[in-house]
């Protein structure tokens, strides 16, 4: 089976309203969605193709920035051998810990931190999903990013970022493509 068919298989399997407290009749609905404190779970459809984008395997080490509601957490997870997740709101961070726990995953390590400066312990990571918005790329992530690696993440100012697909080659050498407009919700951190 092929990447893009094996991760949309997974995704399928996924039921987005487990991931949510409020909204859940509208879970469906290919939008994002509040799920508290100014906070969103993504939209479905971007979660699929920045996940294929993202090019995971079942040997992948994924660290992902933006736990929120675990949703985009659970279909890496899936796919992947390791995810570790970091959240900064803790009421979050302890709800995806409960549902993923209680959905069954034993593949995935949280932090309640500033992931904006990643995580070093477990670096480097094959894969980096940031599913926040930021204003620059971040240092840290690109140091912990594996040799030929590749990183998700969107680019630009509060309101429209760049979706950019980051890779590093075997000699460390990082080059960026633009894929596509997103808006996401802020990352706020020390970066
Ligand atoms: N993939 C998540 C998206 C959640 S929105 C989902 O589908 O549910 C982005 C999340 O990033 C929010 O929960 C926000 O609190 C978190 N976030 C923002 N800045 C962060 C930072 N510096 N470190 C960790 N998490 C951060």
């Amino acid at each position: 089976m092929d990447m893009r068919t094996r991760i949309t298989r997974y995704y399928k399997e996924l039921d987005r309203s487990y991931f949510m407290d409020r909204y859940k009749e509208q879970a469906h609905e290919d939008t994002p969605l509040p799920i508290g404190h100014g906070q969103t779970i993504s939209q479905p459809s971007l979660v699929l193709e920045m996940t294929i984008l993202l090019d995971v395997n079942e040997e992948s080490n994924v660290l992902e920035i933006g736990t929120g509601s675990g949703y985009q957490t659970a279909l890496l997870a899936k796919a992947s051998q390791m995810v570790y997740t970091v959240e900064r709101i803790e009421e979050l961070h302890v709800k995806a810990i409960e549902r993923l726990n209680r959905a069954g995953y034993t593949n995935i390590k949280f932090k309640l931190d500033d992931g904006s400066l990643g995580w070093q312990e477990y670096a480097p990571y094959d894969r980096i999903m940031v599913t926040a918005a930021a204003s620059r790329i971040p240092n840290s992530l690109i140091e912990q990013l594996a040799p030929n690696g590749k990183m998700l993440i969107p680019v630009g100012s509060d309101f429209m970022q760049d979706l950019l697909v980051i890779t590093k080659d075997n000699e460390g050498n990082v080059a960026k493509q633009f894929i596509t407009n997103v808006r996401f919700v802020p990352l706020v951190g020390d970066y």
